[in-house]
């Protein structure tokens, strides 16, 4: 099979370089899943959508978007049809793997101050250390104010970093596993190493960066108990190869599905069955938890919906969510050729070969995997073959080499139609991971043609 850039020409190519410069923006302003939240909202009213306020009444062409909590977000424009015959969704998370921070953090160590951290979703942990990395997050106070932390990503801003062993006394603990080489409680953040004054006896570094946290931005020690801080690797998202063809960036997993779905939906106009897109949060520790894809949010955003469309009943919901069409959109394994033996070369995710559909995830004989219907893949491939989208289908590794899941099997739960369509990676949930720009473009065409033709 021919890769993209084999079919496209100059001009196409010339589309497929800017549009990937629209998801390289959108990457640098969303390194958490509240700036993707915030990201998204605000394209999303630059292309007419609403904030649900309770409306009069919901017809045919509005532009709605829930939010819950900051953290997820619902996106629909209402079609022609009736919401009780199904909507077609387009769903990826805004979640990524990264270093949290712990509710106490901060301690002074020999003259160095270090935070404390718990590290979120499955990443290699010696892939961490010795890199700059960002604080981005939120600290509430109890007064209810809100206060947004970004450090580290303007050139004059700080970094912290996590340290790694110098290799000169690393006898010991280059005998020992990969997941052993560093464990989970040595993720400490260097975070400073001057004295608050020099006849301070009692942690005078620490006082001193409470003095720096308090002055600069209005932080006490004890708000970090009410804080989301994240530790991130600092730095925009760029061209890799000297073709500039792929995007090397934090958080393709599962921003480059998010930013190719929003912009689908953002672009969808008067579409015949009403079009969905949810971005959701916690989908790298489960989806749990009330942002996460297994909460009640997206059925309830629903129920909102119907009610004021038509009227809301209990079989009204379940027919609109039974008849619905998703596309559960994450990353896939891109075929990496310095570690060929994991993939089955037939059914490997290959950069620049289209978006990539996987039937089915999950691991050891396709555990706990929602695997779709060749009746509903049929329907898919027409409507994609129609439009010349590229496109491949693919597996997570060889058999019994490991896995995965997605929200996949979560919305499909409810007796609706899901299949797994993304983009391959490679070096997923590095701090820095890898995806072609041709992959983008056709998973961003692709989602646009599934919301318009699906039906
Ligand atoms: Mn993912
Ligand atoms: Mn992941």
């Amino acid at each position: 099979m021919k890769t993209v850039w084999e079919k496209y020409d100059a001009k196409k190519i010339k589309k497929v370089m800017t549009f990937s410069e629209e998801y390289k923006t959108f990457l640098d302003h969303a390194k958490t899943e509240r700036e993707a939240v915030d990201a998204s909202i605000a394209l999303a009213e630059k292309a007419g959508f609403k904030e649900f306020r309770d409306p009069k009444k919901v017809k045919a062409g509005d532009r709605y978007y829930f939010n819950n909590r900051g953290k997820s977000l619902a996106l629909f424009v209402i079609g022609e049809n009736k919401l009780e015959d199904g909507m077609n969704i387009l769903g990826a998370h805004i979640d990524s793997p990264r270093i949290d921070l712990k509710q106490n953090p901060l301690y002074e160590d020999n003259g160095l101050v270090l935070m404390d951290t718990h590290y979120y979703g499955g990443i290699k942990k010696y892939q961490w250390v010795a890199l700059p990395l960002a604080i981005h997050g939120v600290v509430c106070k109890k007064d209810g104010k809100t206060i947004k932390v970004v450090i580290g990503e303007d050139e004059k801003d700080p970094v912290v970093k996590i340290s790694d062993l110098l290799i000169h006394l690393s006898r010991d603990q280059l005998q020992k596993t990969g997941s052993k080489v560093v464990e989970g409680e040595d993720l400490n953040a260097l975070v400073g190493s001057i004295p608050v004054k020099r006849e301070e006896k009692e942690e005078p570094v620490k006082k001193n960066i409470l003095k720096i946290l308090k002055e600069d931005y209005d932080i006490e020690e004890e708000d970090f108990i009410s804080a989301e801080l994240e530790l991130v690797p600092s730095g925009k998202a760029r061209d890799l190869g000297l073709d500039r063809s792929m995007v090397m960036a934090y958080g393709h997993d599962d921003r480059i599905c998010a930013f190719t779905s929003l912009m689908a939906i953002l672009e969808t106009k008067d579409p015949d069955r009403t079009s969905a897109c949810i971005l959701t949060d916690k989908e790298e520790i489960g989806s749990v938890g009330a942002t996460g894809a297994q909460s009640a949010f997206f059925e309830n955003c629903v129920a909102e919906l119907l009610e004021k469309a038509d009227s809301l009943t209990g079989l009204k919901l379940r027919h609109c969510l039974e008849r619905s069409f998703m596309l559960s959109s994450d990353v896939s394994a891109g075929f990496d050729p310095n570690y060929p033996s994991v993939n089955e070369p037939k059914n490997a995710a290959y950069l620049g070969k289209g978006i990539s559909f996987n039937k089915f995830t999950g691991s050891g004989g396709k555990g706990g995997s929602s695997d779709a219907t060749p009746e509903y893949i049929a329907k898919i491939r027409r409507i994609l073959d129609d439009k010349k989208i590229v496109y491949q289908f693919s597996e997570l590794g060889k058999v019994d080499q490991g896995g995965g899941g997605t929200i996949a099997y979560i919305l499909a739960n409810k007796n609706m139609d899901v299949i797994d369509a993304g983009i391959a990676v490679q070096n997923m949930h590095a701090p820095y991971e890898v995806a072609s720009k041709g992959d983008i473009y056709e998973a961003y065409q692709a989602y646009k043609v599934f919301l318009e033709e699906m039906a």
